[in-house]
C-alpha cells in the first residue's frame, strides 16, 4: 500500500477495503475525491475521478518523485503507472499498453495528455537533439488532432469525436524516436449537424478558423466571420466562438508547420473546411422536372476552392454516372437524392480530411533509419484513448458501434485481469477461490459473430438489391435474434422503429433506434464526387481521392460497410492490446455538471459497476500481487541470501526460492506454483528490492 498516506485520506488501495462491497468501495471513492485524492488504486488499475479544478500534482517536483520509485512507494498517480509502464518497457524489453477508458467528460483525453507530458519529461537526459525533436512532434501532433477531432458538447466542452490509440517507439537506451497514430470511427455526422442543446458546436478548427485567419485568408476563402451565416453549423443552437479559437488557430497553424505540413498543404486544409460551410449553404430547387442549384453563385466559389471547372461541380451536384450494361449514362438526382449526396460529400471530405492528417503526422513521427541488428530492440509503449459507453435518450448506429468497441475493452480487460489471472492459479496449482463475474463475450458475439451476428445481418440488409429500409433491418434481426437471451426488439408506437439491445452485465438495458442504421453503414458516396476530387488540379486533395481514378465500368467491387470497417479495426485494435503489457486507468466522472464538489453518488456507482471494478478489487483481493518465474526470481534477489549466493547447491531452483524467502521471513506471504513463485502483498516485494538495493 501507499505508505506515506494517511488514512484520514481513505484507503489509497481499494485492496485494502475492510469489506468488499459496492458501499465500502463508494464510500472511499468518495471520501477521496471530497479530500482531493482524485486516484486511488486496485492493485496496479487506477481508478481516477474528474476533479473538475486544476490540480497542483502534476508539475516537474511531482514528476521526480515518481521517476524511477516503484508503485508502491507513493500516493496513487497517473504517474505512477506510466513509470509503471516505462520500467517494463525498458528493463524487461516488453511491449506496454496504457488502456484509458470511461465516458465522455471523465477524463481520458487529460489523462493521456500527463502520461505523454511525464514520458516526455523522463526520457532524454542527454537532451540528444533528434530524441527532443520526436518528442515535440509527438506532444504537437496532439495539438492538431484536438482541433480537427474534438469539439464542444453538452457533456464536455473539450469532447473526442474519435477513438486514438498512439504508439511511442523507444530505442534501446529507453528514449522515444518516434510514433505511430491509429484512429478510430470519427463522428463525421458533427460537420453537418449538432444535436441541439446549447453547447453543441462542430469541429473546433471550424470555429478557430472562422475567429482566428487573417482577413485575407478568410477573403481568398469567401468566408465571413460571422458564423450565423453557415447553416450547416448554425443547427446545434450555439454559434459563439469560444474565446481561445483565435489564439488556437495560431497555435494549431504553427503546429501544422512544425511538424511539417507544408504551405500548400495547410492551404488545402482550409480550403476544405471552407468547402464544407459553403457545401452547407447550398440550396437545390426544381424547375419542373429538372432539379436546379439556387445559389449558383456557390457553385464557383467552390471551383475555385476544390481547384475544378465550375461546370465539373455543378454536374456532380446534380447527377450521377450510371452503367447499364455496356452504356453509361448521366442520371438527374432527385431534389432529396441532390441534397442527400451534397451532406454525405461533406461529411466525407471531413473524414477524408481527418485521416489524411494523421496520415501526414504519421508519415512524419514514424521510426526512421533505426537498425534493429545495430540499436537493439525497438519497444513500444501504446496509450489508448477511446471514448466511453454512451447512453442516450436516443441512441443511433454511432452509440452502438461506441458501446460495441466498449464491450470488447471491457472483454479484453476481464480476459486479461480477471480470467488470465484465475487461470494462472489453476495452471500453476495454486489454490483459488472462484469468483463470479459477468463474462460479456455473449454480448461482444451478438454483435460481431459472422453470418449471425447484428452486424452481419445489418451488412446482409445492406447487400439487398432495391431499396431496403431499416423497418426491414429490424425484421432480419427479430427473425434471427428472437431467441437470443439478450436481444429483444420493441415497438413503443406503429411508427415506431426501435430495437432493444439488451445488455446484463451494466445492469440496464440500452435501446437502439435503427432509424438511419442502413444509410449510415452503407454511408454511400457517390462515385461522381470521388472522381470530381481525384481530378481536381490540386494535387493535395487529387491525393487524398485516389479511388476517384476508377471509370464508373471500373467500379465493381462494393466498398466496405461502416460496421464491418469498424469490427475490423476494433479486432485488430483488440489484437494489438492483448500482445502488450496493459495498464489500466478507469476514469469517473463525479456529476453532470462539471463541478469539483459534487460527487454524484447513483452517477458513481453505475460507472464504477459497468467498469466492473468490484470484480476487480476481489480477483486481486484473493489473488497475488506479483508473480516470477523462478530463475528470473533468483537472478534478481539471489544476492540477498547466502543460499542462493553466489549459486545454490539446492536441487532446483524453487527449492532455491523457497530457502530464500524463508530466510527472509516472508514465508507467510508467498505461495509456490509450478513455474512461478507468487507474492500476496506489494510490501514483501518493494522489501526484497530495499534490501537488494542495500547489498
Ligand atoms: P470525451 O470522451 O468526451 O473526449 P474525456 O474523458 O476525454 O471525454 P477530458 O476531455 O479528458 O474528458 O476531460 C474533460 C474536462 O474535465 C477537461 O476539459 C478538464 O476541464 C476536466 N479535467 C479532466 N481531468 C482533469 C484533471 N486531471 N485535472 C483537472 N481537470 C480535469
Ligand atoms: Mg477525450
Amino acid at each position: 500500500m501507499a505508505e506515506h498516506e494517511s488514512l484520514e485520506f481513505g484507503k489509497a488501495d481499494f485492496v485494502l477495503l475492510d469489506n468488499v462491497s459496492l458501499e465500502e468501495f463508494m464510500a472511499n471513492l468518495k471520501l477521496r475525491f471530497e479530500k482531493g485524492r482524485i486516484y486511488t488504486y486496485i492493485g496496479e488499475v487506477v481508478v481516477s475521478v474528474n476533479p473538475y479544478r486544476a490540480m497542483n500534482i502534476y508539475g516537474r517536483d511531482t514528476i521526480e518523485q515518481y521517476k524511477g520509485r516503484e508503485l508502491y512507494e507513493r500516493p496513487p498517480h497517473l504517474f505512477a503507472i506510466a513509470d509503471a509502464a516505462y520500467k517494463a518497457m525498458k528493463r524487461r524489453n516488453k511491449d506496454t499498453c496504457i488502456v484509458i477508458s470511461g465516458e465522455s467528460g471523465a477524463g481520458k483525453t487529460e489523462a493521456s495528455k500527463y502520461i505523454m507530458q511525464y514520458i516526455a519529461a523522463i526520457t532524454n537526459p542527454s537532451q540528444r537533439a533528434e530524441v527532443e525533436r520526436v518528442k515535440n512532434m509527438l506532444l504537437k501532433s496532439n495539438c492538431v488532432l484536438e482541433a480537427f477531432g474534438n469539439a464542444k458538447t453538452n457533456r464536455n466542452d473539450n469532447s473526442s469525436r474519435f477513438g486514438k490509440y498512439m504508439d511511442i517507439n523507444f530505442d534501446f537506451k529507453g528514449d522515444p524516436i518516434g510514433g505511430h497514430i491509429n484512429n478510430y470511427l470519427l463522428e463525421k455526422s458533427r460537420v453537418i449537424f449538432q444535436q441541439e442543446g446549447e453547447l453543441q458546436r462542430c469541429f473546433k478548427c471550424i470555429f478557430q478558423l472562422m475567429k482566428g485567419a487573417p482577413d485575407a485568408q478568410l477573403r481568398s476563402l469567401h468566408i465571413q466571420r460571422d458564423p450565423t451565416a453557415y447553416t450547416y453549423i448554425k443547427v446545434g443552437g450555439q454559434i459563439k466562438s469560444s474565446i481561445n479559437d483565435s489564439a488556437d488557430f495560431k497555435a494549431v497553424t504553427d503546429a501544422m508547420k512544425v511538424i511539417g505540413f507544408t504551405t500548400e498543404e495547410i492551404q488545402t486544409v482550409y480550403k476544405i473546411l471552407a468547402t464544407i460551410l459553403h457545401l452547407g449553404n447550398l440550396k437545390f430547387g426544381s424547375d419542373g422536372d429538372v432539379t436546379l442549384i439556387e445559389n449558383s453563385k456557390l457553385v464557383s466559389i467552390l471551383g475555385d476552392l476544390l481547384s475544378t471547372k465550375d461546370e465539373n461541380v455543378e454536374k456532380a451536384l446534380l447527377y450521377r454516372t450510371v452503367a447499364t450494361g455496356r452504356d453509361v449514362i448521366d442520371k438527374q438526382h432527385t431534389h432529396q437524392e441532390a441534397s442527400y449526396g451534397r451532406d454525405a460529400l461533406a461529411k466525407a471530405i471531413y473524414e477524408r480530411l481527418f485521416c489524411w492528417i494523421v496520415g501526414r503526422i504519421n508519415d512524419i513521427i514514424e521510426v526512421k533509419n533505426y537498425d534493429v541488428r545495430v540499436h537493439g530492440k525497438n519497444t513500444v509503449i501504446g496509450v489508448l484513448d477511446i471514448y466511453g459507453f454512451e447512453i442516450f435518450q436516443n441512441n443511433s448506429f454511432e452509440q452502438f458501434c461506441i458501446n460495441y468497441c466498449n464491450e470488447k475493452l471491457q472483454q479484453l480487460f476481464i480476459q486479461l485481469v480477471l480470467k488470465q489471472e484465475q487461470e494462472e492459479y489453476q495452471r500453476e496449482g495454486i489454490p483459488w477461490k472462484h469468483i463470479d463475474y459477468f463474462n460479456n463475450q455473449i454480448i461482444v458475439d451478438l454483435v460481431e459473430q459472422q453470418h449471425k451476428g447484428i452486424f452481419a445481418v445489418l451488412d446482409e440488409a445492406c447487400m439487398n438489391v432495391g431499396k431496403v429500409t431499416d423497418e426491414m433491418f429490424l425484421q432480419a434481426l427479430n427473425g434471427k435474434l428472437v431467441k437470443h437471451a439478450h436481444y429483444t426488439s420493441r415497438k413503443l408506437s406503429p411508427t415506431d422503429k426501435n430495437l432493444e439491445f439488451d445488455r446484463d452485465f451494466l445492469h440496464s438495458a440500452v435501446f437502439y433506434s435503427v432509424v438511419g442504421f442502413i444509410d449510415k453503414n452503407k454511408d454511400t458516396l457517390f462515385q461522381d464526387f470521388k472522381r470530381l476530387l481525384y481530378n481536381s488540379s490540386n494535387p493535395v486533395l487529387k491525393a487524398m481521392w485516389p479511388e476517384g481514378k476508377l471509370r464508373i465500368t471500373e467500379v465493381t467491387k462494393r466498398p466496405l460497410t461502416a460496421a464491418t470497417l469498424f469490427k475490423n479495426s476494433m479486432i485488430s485494435l483488440v489484437e494489438n492490446l492483448a500482445s502488450k503489457e496493459p495498464y489500466y486507468v478507469r476514469c469517473i466522472k463525479p456529476n453532470e455538471v462539471k463541478s469539483p464538489l459534487l460527487f454524484e453518488h447513483e452517477r458513481c456507482k453505475h460507472q464504477v459497476e459497468y467498469l466492473g471494478l468490484l470484480e476487480n478489487v476481489r480477483v486481486r483481493r484473493a489473488g497475488f500481487a506479483n508473480r516470477q518465474i523462478y530463475p528470473r526470481f533468483l537472478q534478481r534477489y539471489k544476492m540477498i541470501s547466502e543460499f542462493t549466493w553466489p549459486n545454490h547447491d539446492l536441487p532446483s531452483d524453487k527449492e532455491a526460492v523457497k530457502r530464500l524467502l524463508q530466510s527472509c521471513g516472508f514465508e507467510h506471504d508467498v505461495a509456490y506454483g509450478k513455474t512461478k513463485v507468487f507474492i500476496r502483498t506489494p510490501r514483501t516485494i518493494f522489501s526484497l528490492e530495499e534490501q537488494r538495493a542495500e547489498m
